[in-house]
């Protein structure tokens, strides 16, 4: 059923592209572009065409990993770090070279550094790979995850593939309700995208709920369960340490993330380390064996701006930076995560300690959220946080939906919440002078200057939007050639007047010429 996700999705310019491309019997289509074709308005023999290419391309994805995973399979180690600081360029080295447009050689240096990661998992063979590290696009995740009130495999299958559609990065499966293994083996096979997970919801749901129970063993079985099923990053909780709880103590929200209560509550219990922090290399161990990245959660990350940038955060924050360099001793991978809710003025302090702290390891944040009112419309608020720690040294951004702090996120809420990370982290690309960011921009103003308006929804991060909106007030196909659009009409239309002054080349070389004397 290829192509059973993809009904009902309008997009008539690039069924035209698709047709022109197919007519010229090239082959060169992009998926993302094929997934937008209006599958209803096509005939038999063109929608047997696309799927026929749609399932090559997927396919030869899938045989190009798989034939780079076979080569290696007889290698002690497979990490992408081991393999990089042999002086190796791998396989996905070099495509995340051709995709990021930079020199393989340089690629594998930022892996073998530490500064880029490839989360590779060796057993998700359809995976394409990509990278998060600064020298590479600003990237972002996209949560999904059943909860104990709402657990679907096919609701979760179907926001795996929406958040791919809508340029997702990453997605990590959050998910603590239903049959988790199964969820997370249909997520993982319908994602060509990394997944990330956090292994203690499993372990804890494992349990029966209750953290007491939690052993090491029970702990490395789950992680390996997973890695198995080919998780390409964990968020482990290992830098919240026993000292830490006073700090705690002093905060307005004390702790907002879910595995860091869940580690606080087992270490006041049994008043013992964090058995994240003990079992350390046990963990790595696991990682090294499979290629999982790390992702160093951060259980102290602030949930109010009132927390931000205090003792616990960054008390934190170095211990996770102790912990990345005993990883990349192994060979292993890591990210860090970052908070959280944090005032503007205090985002690019942040990134710049997680730089200092952190050796450089790329920084994962959750937003950050700059104004704690924002219910309901949490995207913006932390958009907004997520551009400026884009700007300023995040690699990769963690997409909030407008249901943040209010309930379990839809397939529309998660298509909100990519489609504002995407924004924010495309505004960063070009705050950051990265190569050719700013060129689609260019080419929006290209296509809106001259009302090009099929070329305008092509362009939009959110096509199918962009065309909705058009169409409120003027859906017919006469208006898609109209030098206007319903917001000031055709007598103000500002494009307009402009051109029609621009086209008056005699006044303006007058003018030219009235303000050259003027200077002299
Ligand atoms: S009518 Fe106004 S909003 Fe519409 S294209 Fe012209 S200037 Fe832009």
């Amino acid at each position: 059923m290829e192509n059973a996700g993809l009904q009902n999705v309008e997009n008539k310019t690039l069924l035209d592209y698709a047709t022109h491309k197919l007519k010229k019997e090239n082959i060169t289509i992009n998926i993302q572009n094929i997934t937008r074709v209006n599958w209803d308005k096509i005939g038999t023999q063109l929608k047997e065409k696309l799927i026929f290419f749609l399932r090559k391309k997927r396919n030869r994805g899938k045989l190009m990993r798989e034939k780079w995973l076979k080569e290696r399979e007889k290698d002690s180690v497979r990490t992408q770090m081991f393999y990089a600081k042999k002086g190796i360029i791998t396989g996905e080295m070099e495509y995340v070279a051709k995709v990021e447009n930079l020199n393989p050689e340089f690629v594998r240096s930022e892996v073998a550094r530490g500064r880029l990661i490839i989360p590779a998992n060796i057993n998700h063979k359809n995976l394409k790979p990509m990278a998060i590290g600064l020298a590479s696009r600003c990237k972002i995740n996209s949560n999904i995850g059943s909860s104990a009130l709402s657990s679907d495999i096919e609701k979760e299958v179907e926001k795996a593939k929406i958040s791919q559609k809508y340029g997702a990065d990453t997605i990590m499966d959050l998910s603590t309700g239903g049959n988790l293994d199964e969820i997370r083996a249909a997520v993982i096979q319908a994602s060509e995208v990394p997944i990330g997970t956090v292994p203690i919801y499993q372990i804890l749901h494992d349990l029966g709920d209750n953290i007491e129970k939690l052993t090491i063993d029970k702990m490395l079985e789950v992680l390996e369960r997973q890695a198995k099923q080919g998780v390409s990053y964990f968020t482990i909780h290992a830098g919240f340490l026993l000292r830490m709880m006073p700090e705690v103590a002093k905060r307005k929200m004390g702790i907002v993330s879910r595995g860091g209560s869940l580690m606080a509550s087992w270490m006041l219990h049994y008043h013992k380390e964090n058995p994240f922090y003990t079992a350390f290399d046990d963990i790595l161990e696991i990682c090294r064996k499979y290629d999982v990245s790390l992702s160093l959660g951060d259980s102290l990350r602030p949930g109010a701006l009132a927390d931000a940038s205090d003792t616990a955060q960054l008390g934190e924050l170095k211990v996770l930076g102790e912990l990345t360099l005993r990883a990349w001793e192994k060979d292993v991978q890591v990210m860090i995560e970052g908070p959280g809710h944090v005032p503007l003025n205090q985002i690019e302090r942040n990134m710049k300690l997680e730089q200092e702290y952190c050796h450089e390891a790329p920084f994962y944040v959750l937003g950050p959220l700059v104004t704690d009112i924002g219910a309901g419309y949490d995207h913006i608020s932390s958009a907004i946080g997520a551009t400026i720690a884009g700007w300023k040294g995040a690699s990769m951004l963690c997409y909030v939906t407008p249901k943040e702090h209010l309930g379990l996120p839809n397939a529309e809420d998660v298509r909100q919440g990519i489609i504002a990370f995407k924004i924010a982290a495309h505004a960063a690309d070009i705050a950051r002078g990265r190569k050719n960011a700013r060129n689609i921009d260019d080419e929006m103003s290209d296509a809106r200057y001259n009302f090009d308006w099929n070329k305008q929804f092509e362009l939009a991060l959110d096509p199918e939007k962009a065309k909705e909106f058009h169409d409120e007030t003027l859906p017919q196909d006469v208006f898609k050639e109209a030098e206007f659009c319903s917001m000031c009409g055709p007598k103000f239309c500002a494009y307009k007047i402009t051109q029609n002054i621009m086209d008056d080349q005699e006044s303006i070389q007058e003018i030219i010429k009235e303000n050259e004397e003027s200077e002299k």
